[in-house]
């Protein structure tokens, strides 16, 4: 065993078996080999990319802080693929498998092997619906429901960190459960180009397009890393369309919308624009809140309530930071079993809270950024006055304010003595015209990118 050399690994194992659920532990970070270490630095090494990268991303700062606490010292840790340390599945999938999807050699969870390369915490279940994701979230329930009958291709759309692997796995997932022969296949669409960079390379291209024709269901994650390549755009397109015409099921992921890719062939946008194109947006505080607590309740940990709505209210960027920072604050409670309160989690969190207080857009800024770009006074808009020439920019105010910060309705409302059912009258309003109206488009987008560079400025 290569891990018994290792007693700096070993020991850091022994601390995180202590704050993680067993199964947590089996499958994340007992699959981890230390394949070197020395004075200063731990080599680790895991069986292939998808290991990796759900590592670095949930739990190398809970490994970092563990090998901490038991060498006393900061340690170089590095994180490699390495296959040749892992013995790859050899014994025959069982017949069912053999027919399912598409499986990654060396991805094992224990007895149970996945025939599908999804990530089952991906789920529906872990996935809480509020008001910026509800019509997605729908939309994908649908799709997983009754696929191909729904929404064929489901375009989902959204920014960084805001739940669009999540949820497009959580299709898979929920299918997987229901139909464990259906053929799902779960790629991103970097993955996708390789793949078929090599299959040109090695003369192999009917295999390539036969084991991406003949699935059930394909769920292209960053679809907009196909802009302006043409010739992936062409293969793509073929299958698209084979898979289409046999009523299979395409989820599709982007950060922008398919018209909004301005290197993407019409017929490829015409074709993504069949059936939906949704939006996962960023969340408000209600619905941080409510992530925090199912992911508290998930790592076990026991944390007053108010302490999680504090963390909702400063981290509003995206929800990976959000998970980041609980899992910061989860680590160092566990590793030093102290509880944290409102200045310790502003200690713990100083880089993250800092960055997310200069990037955020407040309504004060919208009111006086969209005043002067119409020549008013920021009173006109939060006065009475019913005039158009003020009304007007005052509903563009109001809806600024509702889709580029995280504040509800009715502190909107505080913010323009309105109710906050005009705030919501004037955001849907505008949401509605927007959809056909150039002009009034480009005035968002310019209102939009004066706001985000006063708030930069203020931030200085
Ligand atoms: P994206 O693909 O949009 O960049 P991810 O799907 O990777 O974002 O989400 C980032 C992290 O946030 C993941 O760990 C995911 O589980 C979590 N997450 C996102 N949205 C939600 C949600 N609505 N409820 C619970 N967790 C979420
Ligand atoms: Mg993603």
């Amino acid at each position: 065993m290569e891990n018994q050399g290792s007693n700096i690994w070993n020991a850091a194992c022994e601390q995180l078996k202590s704050i993680l659920s067993s199964d947590i532990y089996e499958r994340w970070i007992a699959v981890i080999k230390c394949t070197e270490e020395s004075g200063t630095a731990l080599q680790l090494a895991v069986a292939n990319d998808f290991y990796k990268d759900w590592l670095e991303e949930n739990y190398f700062p809970m490994i970092r802080k563990a090998v901490l606490v038991v060498s006393g010292k900061e340690m170089e840790i590095t994180l490699e693929v390495d296959s040749s340390h892992f013995d790859v599945v050899k014994e025959e999938p069982p017949p069912e498998a053999a027919q399912t999807g598409i499986s990654i050699p060396g991805l094992g969870f224990g007895k149970s092997k996945p025939n599908h390369n999804l990530n089952p915490n991906y789920a529906f279940d872990s996935f809480v619906v509020g008001a910026s994701n509800q019509f997605a979230h729908a939309a994908a329930l649908a799709a997983a429901n009754s696929p191909s009958r729904t929404y064929n291709p489901l375009f989902i759309y959204g920014g960084v960190g805001l739940g669009k692997t999540h949820l497009m796995q959580a299709i898979g997932n929920h299918i997987a459960s229901k139909k464990p022969r259906a053929k799902i296949c779960y790629t991103t669409c970097e993955s996708f180009t390789n793949e078929y960079i090599d299959a040109i390379q090695n003369s192999n291209v009917s295999a390539f397009r036969k084991k991406y024709r003949k699935i059930d269901m394909l769920l292209i994650d960053d679809i907009q890393f196909l802009d302006g390549k043409a010739g992936l755009q062409e293969e793509f397109f073929h299958t698209f369309n084979a898979l289409f015409e046999n009523h299979k099921q395409i989820v599709l992921t982007s950060d922008r919308t398919p018209s909004e890719m301005a290197g993407l062939a019409p017929r490829l946008i015409s074709r993504f624009e069949w059936g939906l194109v949704t939006e996962l947006g960023k969340p408000d505080v209600e619905t941080r809140s409510a992530i925090l607590r199912k992911k508290a309740d998930l790592l076990h940990l026991n944390i007053d309530h108010t302490l999680l709505d504090y963390l909702a209210e400063r981290v509003s960027s995206n929800i990976r930071s959000l998970e980041g920072a609980l899992i910061r604050v989860a680590t160092f409670m566990s590793l030093t079993n102290q509880s944290v309160n409102v200045q310790k989690i502003d200690e713990l969190l100083h880089d993250l809270l800092d960055k997310e207080s200069q990037a955020a857009v407040n309504v004060d800024m919208i009111q006086r950024t969209v005043a002067e770009h119409f020549d008013l006074r920021t009173t006109d808009l939060t006065g009475k006055r019913r005039s158009k020439d003020i009304a007007w920019p005052r509903q563009i105010a109001m809806h600024l304010s509702r889709t580029m910060t995280s504040q509800s309705f009715p502190v909107i409302g505080q913010a323009f003595n309105r109710n906050h059912a005009t705030i919501l009258y004037a955001h849907d309003q505008i949401s509605e015209r927007a959809k056909d109206d150039r002009a009034l488009q480009q005035t968002i987008a310019i209102l939009k990118d004066k706001v985000k560079k006063n708030c930069a400025k203020a931030a200085q």
